[in-house]
């Protein structure tokens, strides 16, 4: 049967619109739907007082890969924004991430020569005790990486709120990203390209998806089209993996996160788009300040109000946003083996944060993305290895209450 569409895409974040970016340039036919009320998944804007709000918390583009920087300002221009977070503990601020700044903040004006003699005498302790093997958790990796001063002040308690278990008991890899400098740099990434989209990711959103059919406040699941078949040749998938699966081997764990946005009667609460609360005191992670992400300079008083967004993590429940996958041993075990379940599912693909139940930032989405459909080499116009993309299987499991 001729069916209406080549791809029904589930999910309008960042994946599934650059999938069906991609897909229409190549002519396919492609229908996304969302249920979220608007498009974009987790880079959705909203403006207030003329100042584009992040809903869903901060978004730093940052890459390194030319061909993601060039795609994604093909499609919209971006910004020079650079990430500068600034901590503040027990109301004393240090710059972010570890550089010279941050260990002058922490111990007193030194050269770089006698910051590192500084940083050898606070980690030794902790690079004696493991005795040359790697670190096995985030607090063994964060105390051999920089010490205890800054592991104590800036790292242990923002970690604990932010994953609400405890340093020992959280993978080394999330610390991991965050760089040590011994030069006055607090570019928080070491990527070579970094922005925001000029007038917001909206922008970003509606461009990939220009050409698409769109359908928002649409739940695959509790609509016609968990019967996919009917509608396209291929399914694209990126919710959660273990509900497509009708959470059959358990539940995914996923940390999730509240935002308290306010208006504020000043022109500059902070002057900083983002500031860190890295002690337990303070009940909320990070503060934003949205306009800082697009106006800079005198552009900052232009705007006599600002908006800011508390952020409180949380424990994920059903009924809310799915965030951040937690890596730790149970999870990652659980999620192989609806990966495996996935491998064998016919016409379906599954990608991005959730589906893949994968740590991913922007940038790696789209350049996942865009190798998916990298041409090989003298066959421009086809895609890469399609059919091995869109594995064999059953199907979608029916909601509970719905039965299967
Ligand atoms: P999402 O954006 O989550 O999109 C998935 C979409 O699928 C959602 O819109 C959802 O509503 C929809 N969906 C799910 N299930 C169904 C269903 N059953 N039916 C219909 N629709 C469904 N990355 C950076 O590079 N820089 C940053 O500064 C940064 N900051 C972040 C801050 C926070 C708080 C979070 C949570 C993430 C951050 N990220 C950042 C990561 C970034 O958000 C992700 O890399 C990106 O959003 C992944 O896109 P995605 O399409 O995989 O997922
Ligand atoms: N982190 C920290 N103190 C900070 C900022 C980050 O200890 O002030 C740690 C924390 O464990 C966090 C990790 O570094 O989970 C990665 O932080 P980042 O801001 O890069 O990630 P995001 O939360 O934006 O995904």
């Amino acid at each position: 049967m001729n069916k209406k569409y080549d791809y029904l895409i589930v999910g309008s974040g960042l994946f599934g619109a650059t999938f069906a970016h991609l897909a229409t340039r190549r002519g396919k036919r492609c229908l996304v739907i969302d249920r979220r009320p608007h498009l974009g998944g987790n880079i959705r804007c909203e403006c207030v007082e003329g100042i584009n709000v992040h809903l869903y918390g901060a978004h730093i583009f940052h890459t390194d890969n030319r061909e993601v920087w060039e795609f994604v300002n093909a499609i919209t221009e971006f910004n020079r924004y650079t990430n500068c977070p600034v901590a503040n503990y027990k109301g004393r601020l240090y710059n972010l991430p570890f550089n010279m700044n941050t260990f002058c903040q922490m111990w007193g004006p030194l050269t770089p020569a006698e910051a590192r003699g500084k940083i050898e005498e606070q980690r030794r302790e902790a690079v004696e005790a493991l005795g040359g093997r790697a670190p096995q958790n985030l607090e063994e990796q964060a105390l051999t990486l920089v010490g205890n001063d800054i592991y104590r002040t800036l790292i242990q308690e923002y970690t604990e709120k932010q994953w609400g278990r405890r340093c020992t008991d959280l993978p080394a890899f999330i610390i991991r990203r965050l760089p040590v400098r011994f030069v006055f740099d607090n570019n928080y990434f070491n990527d070579r390209y970094q922005g925001i989209p000029v007038g917001g990711y909206n922008r970003l959103v509606e461009g990939l998806l220009a050409g698409s059919d769109c359908r928002t406040g649409v739940d695959f699941f509790h609509s016609d089209y968990r019967d996919w078949r009917r509608h396209a040749d291929r399914l694209v998938y990126t919710g959660p993996l273990d509900e497509y699966f009708g959470f059959r081997l358990g539940r995914l764990d996923w940390r999730t996160v509240s935002f308290r946005t306010r208006v504020e009667e000043t022109p500059n609460y902070q002057g900083n788009a983002v500031v860190n609360y890295t002690s337990h005191d303070v009940p909320y992670t990070r503060v934003i300040e949205h306009k800082h992400f697009e106006c800079f300079g005198p552009e900052v008083d232009a705007c006599p109000r600002t908006v800011v967004s508390e952020e409180y993590p949380a424990e994920y429940k059903p009924g809310m946003e799915p965030y951040y996958p937690v890596n730790d041993e149970r999870n990652n075990a659980l999620a192989d083996a609806y990966r495996a379940l996935a491998a064998r599912e016919q016409g379906v693909l599954f990608g991005g944060r959730l589906a893949e139940y994968r740590y991913y930032d922007m940038a790696p989405v789209v350049e996942k993305v865009l190798a998916l459909f990298a041409a090989p080499a003298g066959e421009e116009s086809v895609f890469a290895a399609e059919e091995s993309l869109f594995a064999a299987g059953e199907g979608p499991v029916p909601p509970a209450g719905e039965g299967q």
